[in-house]
């Protein structure tokens, strides 16, 4: 289980704040009319602009196809890993958008979900508890916590509100590599999980349905969606453990839920 300190901490910080700039500033382009290929095209162009590379593009799970976009950008069921392409953004929609960097040989990794104009209030409800519920996840990441309770703490906040979580895809440590333990669900798994250490790295990632927990893989073999059809919801931040408080490497103002601010 990868710990990290130091100056590898300053690459971290580094990738992180670029990882969220770039999401912040290619979520800023979704509108009604912008196609989702646009939305990748254009954090692609960022990434150019900053020095860094996609962690995502090329991106190949074990024995299957390399992953073609430079973003994850995921509509309404989808739930995430959706390609940009020719698809319209419509009113009414909700957009997922997962941005993964690399920079100096660290990785970055956060997502965010956002509604296009006015969307159904119980869509709206659904993205206001999936961002709690990674805030609450957020509040359980600090040493000597069992990871174990971090994750019941997402599926039980979850649940509450009447949604289910995706049990097939998982948050991850993170750090040199995109992908790197422990493996961080969004419930609690059988298998005992570990300790929290200071100095491990955590992208905490809420995939959240309004209906059933069932999901489907599409044809491309990537894009995720709900079995029922109905909208999901995706927010990831990747978390330091310190001695003390926290620290969310990829840090934005919640966007939807009124999360209470955490002081800088
Ligand atoms: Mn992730």
């Amino acid at each position: 289980m990868p710990v990290y300190r130091g100056k590898q901490l300053d690459g971290m910080r580094a990738a992180c704040s670029l990882a969220r700039d770039i999401l912040l500033e290619s979520a800023s382009k979704i509108e009604p009319g912008v196609t989702t290929g646009e939305v990748d095209e254009c954090a692609a162009q960022l990434m150019r602009k900053s020095g860094c590379v996609s962690a995502f593009l090329g991106y190949q799970q074990s024995g299957g196809t390399a992953f073609p976009g430079n973003v994850c950008i995921s509509v309404n069921d989808e739930i995430v890993h959706g390609i940009g392409g020719p698809r319209v953004i419509q009113p009414g929609d909700i957009i997922k958008l997962d941005v993964g960097i690399i920079h100096d040989g660290w990785v970055g990794d956060n997502a965010l979900t956002v509604p296009v104009g006015s969307v159904d209030s119980e869509v709206y409800r659904l993205l206001q508890v999936t961002e709690e519920s990674l805030h609450v996840a957020i509040d359980f990441a600090r040493e000597g916590v069992m990871l174990g309770d971090l994750c019941a703490s997402v599926d039980r906040h979850v649940s509450k509100n009447g949604y289910s979580v995706v049990r097939e895809f998982v948050g991850h440590g993170v750090g040199k590599k995109l992908h790197e333990p422990p493996q961080v669900p969004n419930y609690r798994p059988e298998t005992n999980l570990p300790r929290l250490k200071a100095g491990m790295i955590l992208a905490i990632e809420p995939m959240v349905n309004l209906g059933a927990a069932g999901i489907k893989l599409l044809d491309d073999d990537w894009t995720v969606v709900t079995a029922d059809g109905k909208a999901s919801a995706h927010f990831e931040h990747t978390v330091l453990i310190t001695a003390s408080d926290p620290e969310i490497l990829t840090w934005r103002e919640p966007t939807v839920s009124e999360y209470e601010t955490r002081p800088e």
